[in-house]
């Protein structure tokens, strides 16, 4: 049964936590089952029950759970939940470190850096590459960014929800690079679905496709390594080139029309291959696919 503590029966945590939705919750038992002593606290009531029965301390408010400890791990919804409860008990943090496990984009995270300066809080954003079952477990690993000391002070009780990766100083650069890592999946996705679609518009199940599919795409992903040291080096040739653009150009026609010939509307792809082909009209059909990045990279006049 749910406890909420009065103010004055909450004793000193390890840790606290304000937000107990599907991801807090998850961070949270990880953290009990590392024998860390935490406080909790979630705007709607309940949802600390199966907390606080394993030992959780619950908090009534924001200013109570964050007075409970020294180091406060945030999981709310967005950017906007994070300052509409966190904004008020500002000076009450003032020396302790926060820890915002809220997914933000990279801006929200370099301005709420600025705002715990302001306030004299340590302040350590970070990224989340895990599902709510995964935390806790070897295939989860979390970025961080910002506070480097306030990083390395927590680093081991970090370890609790998964692997801590450390992006770097900026506080931005763990949300961008979980950003950066959801675009690779979500490609991935979209190549895999318009793969899963031709098929299917081929025959009445994918199931016996989709271990040619993993096994193909998993030997391409060995590509990256020198896709990566290409772009590093402003050198699409880096290593030789074994399959140029203006070959890959040629080719990409085949999407659409293998699209047309099965009957259907969509080519997720199509960007890509437009991105391919206006590379090679552009004198570099002798580079490697990596020669693409150079569009992605133009910025906005
Ligand atoms: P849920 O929708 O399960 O929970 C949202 C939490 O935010 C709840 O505790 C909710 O409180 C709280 N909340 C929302 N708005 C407010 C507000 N204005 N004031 C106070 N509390 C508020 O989301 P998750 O727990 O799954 O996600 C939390 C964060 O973790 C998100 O930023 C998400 O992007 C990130 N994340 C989630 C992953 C996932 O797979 N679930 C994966 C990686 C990152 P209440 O219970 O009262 O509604």
């Amino acid at each position: 049964m749910t406890s909420s503590l009065a103010p004055s029966s909450l004793t000193p945590s390890s840790l606290t936590f304000l937000g107990l939705g599907d991801m807090g919750r998850a961070l949270a038992h990880s953290a009990l089952k590392a024998d860390h002593s935490i406080t909790v606290w979630n705007r709607s009531s309940g949802k600390d029950a199966e907390l606080v029965a394993a030992g959780a301390q619950s908090a009534p408010t924001v200013a109570d759970a964050v007075a409970a400890a020294d180091l406060i791990v945030v999981c709310l919804l967005d950017d906007a939940s994070f300052r509409q409860n966190l904004g008020p008990v500002a000076e009450q943090l003032r020396g302790k470190v926060v820890v915002n496990l809220t997914t933000s984009t990279p801006g929200e995270a370099r301005e709420l850096a600025k705002w715990a300066q302001e306030h004299g809080i340590r302040f350590v954003d970070g990224g989340i590459m895990a599902i709510p079952p995964m935390i806790g477990t070897d295939a989860a690993f979390i970025l961080y960014s910002g506070d480097r000391e306030a990083y390395d002070a927590h680093a081991e009780r970090f370890a609790a929800f998964g692997e801590p990766v450390f992006a770097g100083t900026d506080p931005g650069a763990a949300a961008l690079q979980d950003l950066a890592l959801l675009t690779g999946m979500y490609g991935m996705f979209a190549g895999a679905l318009q793969s899963l679609a031709l098929v299917r518009s081929a025959q009445p199940e994918v199931s016996s496709f989709v271990p040619l599919l993993q096994r193909w795409i998993g030997a391409m992903s060995g590509a990256l390594g020198q896709m990566a040291a290409q772009i590093d080096a402003d050198d699409y040739k880096l290593g030789g080139v074994v399959s140029n653009l203006a070959m890959q150009a040629a080719g990409a026609g085949h999407f659409d029309d293998v699209v047309a010939d099965q009957g259907l509307t969509t080519n997720l792809i199509a960007p890509l291959t437009e991105l391919m082909k206006r590379r090679v009209a552009d004198g570099h059909g002798e580079d490697d696919v990596a020669s693409v990045v150079e569009l992605l990279l133009t910025r906005k006049a």
